[in-house]
């Protein structure tokens, strides 16, 4: 199998793309660490099904994160995606949300990644992964924090991809448009709120108005394209911002 012998953390694990993420890399042989948080019995399945660990830390900390990783031991495969949305325009946006979205979005993904590398650099191989958003390439009102922390992601994806190229790591984000996910769903009533539409209005207008096939992406096809950057012939591939948005950054 692909992934054997190979120990992947994915962040932010316990639901939506991290999930699929994991289950892909599970499937292929890969000995999965998830994180994030949900019901101890809901996190207990999934552990189960994937014959993996989950490590619940809190990627807001960056202490908690130091701890996970020691806990997580040497990672092959890192894929930093955890992350958070908050909807308001930026003079009413609070001001804790903001440091929030900072810290899990951006910040996470410097800790984890400087405390992966060592290990990764001394074998000569590793794969970084970030899921960064169509929002690393372009913006949208009423998630300037968002916006900027993926525009920061791609960013830093890039300055460590080349302090890495001769290493035989690969450091890269995939951006997606609109997938459907507890993420997605859950900022619909802050969109109805700022914007005074209705449910269909923000799915239809707002939502998939920006990408041109209509379709939200699925998880599946993020996950699909995350267990290909792992693949020996994806070893050129570094410092890439993959669009996986329907054709949305096209326009
Ligand atoms: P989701 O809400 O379904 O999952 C988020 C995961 O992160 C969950 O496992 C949650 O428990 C975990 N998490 C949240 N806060 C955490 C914290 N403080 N510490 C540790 N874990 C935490 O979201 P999703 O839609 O699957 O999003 C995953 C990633 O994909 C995010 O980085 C998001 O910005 C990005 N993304 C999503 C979409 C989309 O349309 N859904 C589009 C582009 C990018």
């Amino acid at each position: 199998m692909l992934l054997s012998g190979k120990t992947a953390l994915v962040t932010g694990s316990t639901s939506g793309i991290g999930l699929a993420i994991a289950r892909a890399f599970a499937a292929e042989g890969a000995r999965v660490v998830l994180n994030g948080f949900g019901a101890e019995e809901e996190i207990a399945r999934l552990s189960d099904e994937l014959g993996a660990r989950h490590i619940g830390a809190d990627l807001t900390d960056p202490s908690a994160i130091a701890a996970m990783m020691e806990e997580a031991g040497e990672i092959d495969i890192l894929v930093n995606n955890a992350g958070m949305q908050f909807v308001a325009p930026v003079d009413q946006f609070p001001t804790d949300k903001w440091d929030l979205i900072v810290a899990l979005n951006l910040s996470a993904v410097f800790h984890t990644t400087r405390l992966a590398l060592p290990a990764m650099k001394a074998r000569g191989w590793g794969r970084v992964i970030n899921t960064a958003s169509a929002h690393s390439l372009v913006a949208s009102p009423n998630k300037a924090p968002y916006v900027a922390t993926k525009h920061g992601v791609a960013g830093f994806t890039k300055a460590v991809a080349l302090e890495n190229a001769q290493s035989g790591v690969t450091v890269n984000c995939i951006s997606p448009g609109y997938v459907w996910t507890p993420l997605v769903e859950n900022q619909i009533p802050d969109t109805m709120k700022a914007r005074g539409l209705t449910r269909e209005q923000v799915m239809n207008d707002v939502l998939l108005a920006a990408q041109p096939t209509k379709k939200f992406v699925t998880v599946d096809q993020v996950a699909a394209l995350a267990l290909f950057l792992c693949r020996d012939e994806a070893a050129a591939i570094t410092g890439a911002n993959l669009s996986m948005d329907g054709g949305w950054t096209a326009q």
